[in-house]
């Protein structure tokens, strides 16, 4: 979750949100969803594949950003290109957020940019990355977070993809790749509520730890580092999946996704107690709790890639 449409969406002062902005936030970062993507591209069936190389293709994002960075011996081989489109554009959701032809159409006095050529539409859709399950950590009474968000979209976007138009198809394809990996991240599944912050931590962004970071910047960044290179990318997928293996077909129901985030946010993440740090005075956190947060990342990490790769291999028979 990218911080400013967040730190919009709560109405921050403009003094709070200046101060945010400094920090540096994303969803699983860029490296952590290209790896999901990958685990996954590696489990399609041949059909299904098919079917998403021929959507990826038709995106109209497809040369200009997802397979803009690829190396030439990529290039020059159709699979190769094939499967690197289809891994680096699961960040595009993140990436539209800061890409000036799209506006962010849940704050009113943003002005709507022109409709392009291969776009549904132009809207940055920050809301659709998260849903705050209400967790009072107090007694604080919660809000409830307004559709659009994660849990209305998500399956939104996977009962449509199968029989959308073309178009429609190309342009819900990263979302679906994007949301899916969201959806198992713990702090993209809960805001907590306490007396001291009446209004939530935005799933953990208004939660500051040591060293000079937020709460939820450490989950988005404990399965691996932000900028692998796609060779690394490939590398983590295989080192992921040797780690935590497949188990049975996994489930494929994102209300069960999101429960399970949930319970993590309440067992793994919430453990030290009601502080919630400053940016002067930031938490210092257990020792083993980083540990423990990456080695609970790389697992719904892979759970993430299971679970797309077998949404896609049932839609595309
Ligand atoms: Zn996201």
């Amino acid at each position: 979750m990218l911080l400013i449409q967040r730190v919009t969406a709560v109405r921050l002062t403009a003094v709070t949100a200046a101060l945010l902005l400094a920090l540096p936030a994303a969803a699983w970062n860029y490296s952590g969803h290209c790896i999901i993507a990958e685990i996954a591209y590696e489990r399609l069936t041949p059909q299904a594949r098919a079917r998403v190389d021929q959507m990826i293709r038709d995106h109209p994002d497809y040369k200009d950003i997802f397979t803009k960075d690829a190396p030439a011996a990529v290039q020059a081989d159709a699979s190769s290109l094939a499967r690197y489109a289809f891994v680096h554009a699961a960040p595009w959701p993140d990436l539209i957020r800061g890409d000036a032809r799209f506006y962010d159409e849940a704050n009113p006095s943003a002005h709507p940019t022109p409709l392009l050529p291969g776009f549904p539409d132009m809207g940055r859709h920050a809301t659709w990355h998260y849903f705050d399950t209400p967790y009072s950590g107090d007694g604080t009474p919660v809000i409830e977070q307004q559709p659009p968000h994660l849990m209305t979209e998500l399956p939104r976007l996977l009962a449509e993809i199968a029989t959308a138009d073309s178009q429609q198809a190309a342009y819900d394809l990263p979302w679906i790749e994007h949301l899916v990996g969201d959806s198992h991240q713990p702090l993209h599944l809960t805001g907590r509520f306490l007396r001291s912050q009446p209004k939530g931590d935005a799933g953990g962004n208004f939660v500051f730890v040591e060293p000079g970071r937020t709460l939820h910047s450490l989950w988005d960044d404990a399965a691996a580092p932000r900028d692998l290179t796609d060779d690394d990318v490939i590398r983590y997928a295989r080192e992921i999946t040797a780690d935590y293996p497949a188990g049975p077909p996994p489930s494929l129901d994102p209300t069960h996704w999101a429960a399970e985030s949930f319970e993590l946010d309440k067992s793994a993440v919430y453990t030290f107690g009601l502080e919630t740090g400053s940016k002067e005075r930031p938490l210092v956190l257990p020792s083993a709790y980083e540990e423990k947060a990456k080695r609970i990342a790389r697992e719904r990490v892979a759970l993430a890639g299971y679970r797309l790769a077998r949404a896609f291999n049932t839609y595309f028979k």
